[in-house]
C-alpha cells in the first residue's frame, strides 16, 4: 500500500512509499481504507520531536475516516462497508480512569499515530472498541475532522460547564478546533464572542460577535458584556494570548484550555484568580461517549476547508503554519 512514512523523525526523512505493507489484523480489529484524514499540529510534533513514536518505521497521522474493508472474527458492531471514524484516544479499558469513563486520561494512554501508526497511508487497522460508525448524510470533510478537532472543544465546553445565555469567548475561533467551538457554543445556547480576523467565522459559523483586534480584545468583551465579562473563555493558542484571555474572565468565571501553540508557561495574578473565583481548567481529548455525541451532531457540523492535499503529507504539515492558512487542511486519500 501507500503510505506516508519515516524512519527517524525529522520533516524530511518523511517520504511516501508504494510499497508499505498493508497493516494486519487481528480477531478484535478492523481493516479500514483510509478515504480522508485530517492535519493537525499533533502531526507536525509526531514527525518532528515528540518522544515515544512507534513502532519505527512510523506513519504518523491522528484523524481518520474509512469505508471497513475487512473485520477480525470477534467484531459483532462493525461490517464491511461501513463508513467509519477512529477514536483516536488508544486505552487500556482497564485502569481507574477507563473504568470512570475517561478513556482519554487512561493510565497506559497514547494517540494514535503516535504510539500506533497512524492514518496518512491507504490503509489503518484499529481495534473495534475505537471504531464509530458515521451517519449516511455526513460529508467526509466533516467526518474527516471529528476525531480531533470536533471531539477536543466539545469536552473543553463541557468541563467548563458552559450555561444557556452564558458569554462564551473564543480566541482563535477560525481555527480548526475553533470553528467548531463557535458551532458548539451556539447548540449550547451560549453567546459567542469569536476572536478573530476572518468574518466568515460571524457571517457562516454563526458567532454573535466578532474581535479581530487582539488588543483591543479585554475593551471589546467588557462593552459587549456590559462590564461583566465573560464566563468562559476558551484559549488554546497559548502564552501569547494568556494575559488578553485571562483579563476576559468574568467573576465566578472559567477558562479552559487543550493546547499551548505559542507556548506553555505563563504568570498568574493568583490575587484575580481568588477575588473573582475563576476556575483554570485543563481539558484533554474527550471520552468515546462525547465522541458519540459529536458524531451524532455532526449532519449538523460544518468545516471549512483551505486545502487539499493526497499523499504529500510534508506539504501539508508545512501548510498548517502558512499565514494565510484559512481554514482547514485535509488529505483526500482515496
Ligand atoms: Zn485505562
Amino acid at each position: 500500500m501507500r503510505a506516508a512514512i519515516f524512519e527517524r523523525q525529522g520533516l524530511d526523512n518523511l517520504n511516501v512509499k508504494e510499497d508499505v505493507q498493508q497493516p494486519t489484523i487481528t480477531d478484535h480489529d478492523v481493516l479500514i481504507k483510509v478515504k480522508s484524514a485530517g492535519v493537525n499540529p499533533i502531526d507536525y510534533l509526531t514527525v518532528s520531536n515528540i518522544p515515544g513514536i512507534k513502532p519505527l518505521p512510523h506513519i504518523p497521522g491522528a484523524e481518520v475516516t474509512g469505508i471497513i474493508e475487512k473485520v477480525g472474527n470477534h467484531v459483532a458492531t462493525l461490517k464491511e462497508g461501513d463508513r467509519v471514524v477512529v477514536y483516536n484516544s488508544i486505552f487500556d479499558g482497564t485502569c481507574d480512569m477507563c473504568l470512570s469513563g475517561y478513556e482519554m486520561l487512561c493510565r497506559n494512554a497514547g494517540i494514535l499515530g503516535v504510539i500506533t501508526n497512524g492514518g496518512f497511508a491507504d490503509y489503518i487497522s484499529a481495534e473495534e472498541k475505537n471504531v464509530f460508525k458515521i451517519p449516511d448524510n455526513v460529508q467526509w470533510d466533516v467526518a474527516a475532522s471529528l476525531a480531533t478537532t470536533t471531539k477536543t472543544p466539545y469536552h473543553a465546553l463541557r468541563e467548563a460547564s458552559l450555561k444557556l445565555n452564558e458569554y462564551l469567548v473564543i480566541f482563535g475561533a477560525s481555527g480548526n478546533t475553533g470553528m467548531m467551538a463557535v458551532q458548539f457554543g451556539k447548540k449550547m445556547g451560549a453567546k459567542v464572542i469569536a476572536v478573530s480576523k476572518d468574518n466568515w467565522i460571524k457571517t457562516d459559523f454563526g458567532a454573535d460577535y466578532i474581535i479581530s483586534d487582539y488588543d483591543k480584545v479585554v475593551e471589546q468583551v467588557k462593552a459587549i458584556t456590559q462590564g461583566k465579562m465573560a464566563d468562559v473563555v476558551l484559549n488554546s493558542l497559548g502564552v501569547n494570548t494568556w494575559e488578553n484571555s485571562f483579563s476576559c474572565v468574568g467573576i465566578n468565571g472559567r477558562w479552559v484550555t487543550f493546547g499551548g501553540l505559542t507556548g506553555a508557561e505563563v504568570k498568574l495574578n493568583i490575587q484575580f484568580l481568588y477575588r473573582k473565583q475563576i476556575k483554570l481548567i485543563g481539558s484533554n481529548g474527550s471520552t468515546r461517549k462525547e465522541f458519540e455525541d459529536v458524531i451524532d451532531m455532526s449532519s449538523e457540523l460544518k468545516v471549512r476547508v483551505w486545502k487539499r492535499f493526497k499523499l504529500n503529507v510534508n506539504e501539508a504539515l508545512q501548510a498548517l503554519f502558512a499565514k494565510e492558512r484559512d481554514g482547514r487542511i485535509l488529505l483526500d486519500i482515496n
